[in-house]
């Protein structure tokens, strides 16, 4: 403490030494008021100028100028406005603004390992088209999927009637451990490759910008864009699968750590030497919580044969046992819960979220959200004098996760086009 103290001292005391964080917050000032404006209309779908210049706090005769450029960049159209939006009822006719959708489209592509989902939206989020194949299972190559990737672009441009053309970016999501910035999969439970440049290698195929992601952040910006986290700036969203995933937003941004590697709740350890993970280690919460956890625990708890039995059929039967009442049974999915518990509890404590929202196809396992679950995580929820986080289950479809890749593909050709690089012409 006092060596920590004297350095302390000898820092503050060095003549001409700067005091105060030495970089700016990246945060929404850093953006242009161009692309402020244009998002602000696309979440609202339609706005009158007064009302977005009220709304950000800034001049009219700015909102004015910036929107004229969008309109003749071919982004936004004016429109009628609701009457609730216009100023007045008297004189012109009230005029709104709106995304013009034929802007651009851009695709969302979610690869795993039981199927694989694209979908099409246009420049104002709306969705035009989607397709669901089979998955491959575990363990394509790198080329597999990338190909894989390039069929079902091909298949659902077909379904939207869209010209490859028509396409500004296309984002991509799978499991695992993904930088997005670099593009890179660092690992993934689906490939047999390490450190894949598979956003380049997608890129090559198809000749368009690609980003990706993984599968939990996808599922968040999903939340974020179109779902109960729209209006919440501080949620988390906890995915339990074949793996443990979680998302998270900071600020109303998704927050993804210096490596892409932030928020891995499933590799968070709750047992010192534990149970083995996927990811190598002991300990992880999803080696107690996700679908291979049960189907261990099942094969040995019930002594049940056939390894080679389809884990969807063993888990849905380990839950028949349970509601039927078979004790050892109903112990595993407890066993779950409890640890779930803790996991949701440390996110509380750490994050300190408005909402946590858990979802995943596995949530039809009562168990998962079950109230004596929530009643443990609030147990270990820091308890002060103060309402605790909201707490909702959700039950997604299988293209949320694709919605999730379109949303990442619509939020960087955004920023590409109108951010501070300067304004690109639409097509
Ligand atoms: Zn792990």
């Amino acid at each position: 403490m006092a060596a920590a103290e004297n350095r302390l001292e000898s820092q503050s005391g060095d003549a001409g030494t700067g005091v105060g964080p030495l970089h700016l917050s990246t945060a929404a000032p850093a953006l242009p008021l161009r692309q402020v404006v244009f998002e602000a209309v696309r979440a609202k779908g339609r706005a009158a100028r007064s009302e977005l210049a009220r709304g950000l706090n800034v001049s009219p005769a700015s909102v004015s100028a910036v929107t004229n450029d969008l309109i003749g960049a071919g982004y936004l159209a004016e429109t009628r406005a609701a009457l609730r939006d216009a100023d007045t009822g008297r004189g012109r006719p009230p005029v709104a603004l709106c995304v013009r959708a034929d802007a651009g489209h851009v695709a969302g592509i979610k690869i795993a390992q039981t199927g694989h989902t694209a979908v099409v939206h246009d420049f104002a989020g709306r969705e035009v088209a989607s397709v669901t194949v089979p998955g491959d299972g575990p363990r394509l190559d790198g080329a597999a999927a990338a190909g894989r990737v390039e069929t079902l672009l091909r298949e659902v441009l077909r379904r939207a009637d869209l010209p490859t053309e028509a396409l500004l970016a296309v984002g991509v999501g799978l499991p695992g451990f993904i930088d997005s910035a670099a593009g890179t999969v660092l690992w993934s439970p689906l490939l047999d490759e390490r450190n894949l440049r598979f956003a380049a290698d997608i890129a090559g195929r198809v000749g368009l910008p690609v980003v990706i992601d993984n599968d939990a952040n996808l599922l968040t910006l999903a939340e974020l864009w179109f779902g109960s986290g729209r209006a919440v700036s501080n949620f988390a969203v906890v995915t339990i699968e074949h793996g443990v995933g979680m998302g998270l937003v900071i600020d109303n941004r998704l927050y993804r750590g210096a490596r892409g590697l932030g928020t891995e709740l499933g590799h968070m350890k709750v047992h010192l030497d534990g149970a083995l993970c996927q990811c190598g280690q002991r300990g992880c919460l999803e080696a107690y919580v996700s679908d291979y956890a049960l189907l261990r625990e099942a094969g040995t708890a019930l002594a049940w044969q056939g390894a080679n039995a389809d884990p969807a059929v063993v888990l849905e039967s380990l839950y028949a046992h349970a509601k039927a009442g078979n004790e050892a049974a109903r112990s595993i999915f407890r066993r779950a819960g409890r640890y779930l518990a803790v996991g949701l509890g440390n996110v509380i404590n750490l994050f300190d979220p408005e909402l946590v929202l858990i979802s995943g196809a596995r949530m039809r396992y009562d168990y998962l959200y079950a109230d004596e679950v929530l009643a443990e995580m609030r147990r270990m929820a820091i308890l002060v004098d103060r309402p605790a986080p909201r707490v909702e289950a959700h039950v997604w479809g299988d293209l949320i996760w694709a919605r999730g890749a379109a949303a990442l593909a619509l939020s960087q050709t955004t920023t590409d086009r109108l951010g501070a690089g300067g304004l690109v012409a639409a097509q």
